[in-house]
């Protein structure tokens, strides 16, 4: 054939590069479910069934439009070695690849071609480009979200009013991050679900017989897996949720997974759902007086934002990204975190609605997950293992800088300004977890103890002297003086007891 067109999982878009000028009576689309993709990492049985689903639906569809496609069903092996075979039976002039969304696919899909040449095109699925990602942090020597996002405000004219932003300020999270207190959330509105056709049926049925040993369940399963579904999840979210969105963004509710979050991160990573029409969605629905400018704002932040400044600085940084472990933590990722079964309600909870659902909204992953981790020190390419395996949403592009750099502070600082850590009562404060919980979020010391609060005075002791002179940190620090050293032996053995598996 002419082109061999290459579409990976994550790029489920017709208008992608990759198509452009596509001629049915030459070129080829190319797709294939490489099993290494699911065990590379111990992908969770809810991540591969969505992966799966949505390629083969995608392909139902080209092939509806009278697409040619060679669509290999799940094999064993990796891609490359599969795509290398393609290219032996196409005997393409060209192949061509929209920019993957992960460095070690596109190592191997570049050497699986051998001397066939390799069309690399933009994804055009971004507001920023790579390149000009480059070109923002050129001479900067730290890189911060807010400089970025204003950046992307005025370059796309989002939430903008001549020269200055909408409302006059650029940033609203004063607003935004309550907590539901006492009363808890009250009427939540229901997500959009999905009930599985034949074809996802199929696909859950497969996986439970050839992935039935990985974590997580296969069912129920109710992502969006179309591009339809997903426009259905989008509107539903616009008018249901997004209002309250910005407000209860920080708050968590054992039992209560969904909350006021979109839910989209799947079908945006995928490419069913375009970052564009998620943005002019929320902006209209504010400047329509739907929804207030906070929430708006707070909404379209993270995905003009944090999704285009994470994926800037992983193509940015990588393949070294990987490797960093400025905290010089070494330990093993505990074995709970594969089963959720431990006393801890808040980890139980979040571990919980993770396997089940391949979801957890953010502060889930930042401050309850991700936080146990990094003051436990579990070595951060482990911590990139569990998060890149458990969820739907989990493209390394995305998973890594958001792991390693926001939540492990691995990279020393690159992407978030200091380590976001707390004791159990900021847990406390946002949820009705500690309530029900056997420790106690206000003890450091002693068999109540919360092992959050415990290894948080920990890790201030164990890194006083790297973070003495940073300024965000030097605050927190300053509690240390009070501690004497009675005090500190105490927390030290807890902290012991802790990571010796006390915890059952
Ligand atoms: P909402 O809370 O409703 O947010 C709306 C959208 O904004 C999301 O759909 C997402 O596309 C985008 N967004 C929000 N926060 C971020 C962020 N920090 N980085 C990038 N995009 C963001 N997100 C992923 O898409 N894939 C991942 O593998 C992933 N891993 C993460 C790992 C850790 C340790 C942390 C702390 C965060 C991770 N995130 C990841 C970011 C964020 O937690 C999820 O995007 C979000 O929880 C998805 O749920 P939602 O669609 O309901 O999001
Ligand atoms: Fe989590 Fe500590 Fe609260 Fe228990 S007491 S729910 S471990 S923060």
């Amino acid at each position: 054939c002419r082109h061999l067109v290459v579409v990976l999982g994550d790029q489920l878009d017709p208008q992608s590069s990759a198509f452009d000028g596509f001629d049915a009576t030459r070129d080829r689309v190319w797709m294939c479910e490489a099993a290494e993709e699911s065990t590379h990492v111990w992908s969770s049985q809810q991540r591969i069934v969505q992966f799966l689903a949505a390629m083969r639906h995608f392909a139902a569809a080209l092939r509806e439009r009278g697409l040619p496609i060679d669509y290999q069903t799940l094999r064993e092996g990796g891609l490359a070695d599969a795509l290398g075979e393609a290219v032996a039976r196409w005997r393409p002039q060209r192949v061509r690849l929209t920019w993957p969304g992960d460095w070690r696919v596109l190592q191997a899909l570049r050497l699986a071609v051998g001397d066939t040449p390799l069309d690399l095109l933009e994804d055009r699925h971004f507001f920023c480009s790579t390149e000009r990602f480059a070109r923002h942090a050129r001479g900067r020597r730290s890189l911060r979200l807010e400089s970025f996002y204003r950046e992307m405000r005025r370059e796309h004219g989002v939430l903008m009013d001549g020269d200055g932003p909408c409302g006059g300020v650029w940033n609203l999270d004063g607003e935004n991050r309550a907590a539901f207190g006492a009363q808890g959330p009250g009427f939540l509105p229901p997500p959009a679900r999905f009930e599985p056709d034949a074809l996802t049926a199929e696909v859950i049925a497969l996986v439970r017989a050839r992935f039935g040993d990985h974590p997580g369940q296969a069912e129920p399963f109710g992502w969006p897996v179309t591009r339809a579904q997903a426009l259905q999840a989008m509107r539903q979210f616009i008018d249901e949720r997004l209002a309250h969105f910005g407000h209860w963004q920080d708050a968590m509710w054992g039992g209560e997974p969904w909350l006021y979050h979109a839910q989209l991160s799947a079908a945006l990573n995928l490419k069913l759902l375009h970052p564009r029409e998620l943005v002019a969605a929320a902006e209209g629905a504010w400047r329509a007086g739907r929804v207030p400018l906070a929430s708006a704002e707070g909404f379209i932040r993270q995905i003009l934002g944090w999704r285009e400044y994470v994926r800037g600085v992983y193509w940015l940084k990588m393949p070294a990204y990987a490797d960093h472990n400025a905290l010089d933590a070494r330990r093993a990722l505990p074995a709970w975190y594969w089963s959720g079964d431990t006393p801890m309600r808040c980890l139980s909870d979040a571990i919980g609605q993770t396997l089940r659902h391949g979801y957890a909204h953010h502060i889930q992953r930042l401050m309850v997950t991700g936080l146990f981790a990094l003051l436990y020190g579990v070595e951060p390419k482990q911590v990139h293992a569990w998060y890149l395996s458990v969820y739907v949403d989990a493209v390394e592009w995305v998973e890594l800088p958001n792991t390693l750099g926001m939540s492990q502070y691995a990279d020393g600082g690159l992407l978030a300004s200091k380590p976001y850590i707390a004791t159990g009562r900021y847990i406390e404060r946002m949820s009705d977890h500690c309530r029900g919980c056997r420790f106690d979020p206000g003890q450091r010391t002693g068999e109540r103890a919360c092992p959050f609060t415990t290894l948080y005075w920990d890790f201030l002791v164990r890194h006083a002297a790297r973070f003495a002179a940073h300024p965000r940190l030097a605050p927190q620090l300053r509690h240390l003086d009070r501690i004497g050293p009675e005090e500190r032996a105490a927390i030290a053995a807890r902290a012991a007891w802790v990571r010796a598996g006390g915890l059952g």
